[in-house]
């Protein structure tokens, strides 16, 4: 079906992978609606300029970011303790001024970091164009702005609230096309001694692991201190510390601020050196992923078929929109796969994007126990195996398509 599409803006790209036509990473769907199921090329481009491996074209974000947005941040326990300590971190720093801070964050989804900035009583606002989830932030005591960023809503906001001491985000920097203009809009919304601390997805931790279900509609940049730095260097911004995350199978946290304010911290000299032995800076690495990718595919599709020749069941465990790449891409659907288990209500009773496998309450798979069960979210490993301990106690084996 035709739908608008995005192309990304920025440096001339070369293309480097091709997942094939995937559809919305959360466009969780019922049966009524799979005729007109939305798919586009998900295919992703290396600039030699910015270092940046990216999506080359998009769905608009107004399909993706919206009052039915399926993801909630706060239905992980891991998820609540880091944002509590990346809040306190924050907090404890020499980056907030000691009368009256103001801390903004992008895409602040149900609160989940900017509730203990709420309950420290420091001035705060949260951006967050998915109506739903802004509701529930601003319920919890969160003040949201259900608003897409970008250059003139940080005009609005230093018109009406002044400028920032700290620029937060996690898992959203990656998510916005226009790259550029979110970092032009930071620009205008730091003091001049103000931090921007933004965490997501290392394209380090991608390529080593072969995580390409990291890959999706909404992921539009895997950002490395190389990239990074050429597109904040662009408008008068410069990297000054860098802490690796264990977050999302691998996340990388920048901490930036307006040249010549703060000391740069030995760490950004030694991930960029070690950036350069992996080649992360340069195409050829891309390209290596991208044999890892098929080679992951393949094997991961005999074990399916394997399984299945042996007559084993299998489910899904999170419908995560990393399955949605990991199955769409490998081709795996309701043949192989009896449900898939979540506890987002939004999810709940409907399908899987694309491969169209009931999506059911956890409640089920307890009383249902597959065979086997297919990690979806292998980044919450443990959280769900400790969970669902009862399920390897009753013979149940975890199998996943990122070790
Ligand atoms: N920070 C949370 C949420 C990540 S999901 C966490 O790490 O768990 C990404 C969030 O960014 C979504 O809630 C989405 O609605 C929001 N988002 C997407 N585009 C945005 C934009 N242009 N400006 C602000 N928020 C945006």
């Amino acid at each position: 079906m035709n739908q608008p599409i995005c192309r990304i803006s920025g440096q001339p790209l070369t293309k480097v992978l091709d997942f094939g036509q995937q559809p919305l990473g959360n466009g969780f769907l019922p049966p009524e609606h799979f005729i007109s199921e939305y798919f586009y090329p998900m295919e992703m481009g290396f600039s030699e300029k910015s270092m940046m491996l990216q999506l080359i074209e998009q769905p608009a974000p107004e399909k993706m970011f919206h009052e039915h947005y399926a993801f909630y941040s706060s239905t992980s326990r891991f998820m609540e303790r880091h944002f509590g300590e990346f809040s306190h971190q924050v907090m404890q720093s020499k980056y907030l001024a000691k009368a009256d801070p103001f801390v903004v964050e992008l895409g602040c989804n149900d609160g989940i970091m900017l509730k203990h900035f709420a309950q420290a009583s420091i001035r705060h606002l949260g951006i967050e164009p998915s109506r739903n989830v802004a509701e529930v932030a601003n319920v919890n005591g969160v003040r949201t702005l259900s608003e897409f960023f970008n250059e003139n809503v940080a005009e609005q906001i230093v018109r009406e609230e002044g400028q920032a001491d700290a620029f937060l985000a996690a898992n959203v920097m990656c998510h916005i096309p226009d790259i550029q203009g979110v970092v032009k809009g930071i620009r205008t919304l730091l003091k001049p001694t103000g931090v921007v601390m933004f965490e997501d997805p290392y394209l380090g931790d991608v390529i080593e692991k072969t995580s390409y279900d990291q890959i999706y509609d909404a992921h539009i940049f895997i950002f490395s201190l190389h990239s990074v730095r050429s597109i904040f260097n662009i408008h008068g911004l410069e990297l000054i510390d860098a802490l690796p995350q264990k977050t999302h199978g691998g996340s990388m946290r920048y901490v930036i601020a307006k040249k010549g304010c703060r000391n740069i911290s030995n760490r950004v000299g030694r991930l960029i050196k070690k950036e350069i032995k992996l080649k992360l800076n340069k195409i050829s690495s891309c390209l290596t992923f991208k044999k890892n990718c098929e080679i992951s595919k393949k094997n991961f599709r005999a074990k399916i078929f394997n399984l299945k020749k042996k007559g084993k069941t299998i489910c899904g465990y999170a419908a995560s929109a990393k399955s949605t790449t990991a199955l769409n891409y490998c081709k795996i659907d309701s043949k192989y796969i009896d449900y898939i288990v979540d506890s987002t209500k939004e999810k709940i009773n409907k399908f899987s994007p694309g491969t169209h496998i009931p999506i059911v309450d956890v409640n089920h798979f307890r009383k249902n126990y597959t065979d086997i069960a297919i990690l979806c979210s292998w980044n919450h490993r443990k959280e769900i195996q400790k969970k669902e301990q009862n399920f390897s106690l009753k013979g149940g084996r975890w199998i996943s398509h990122v070790k």
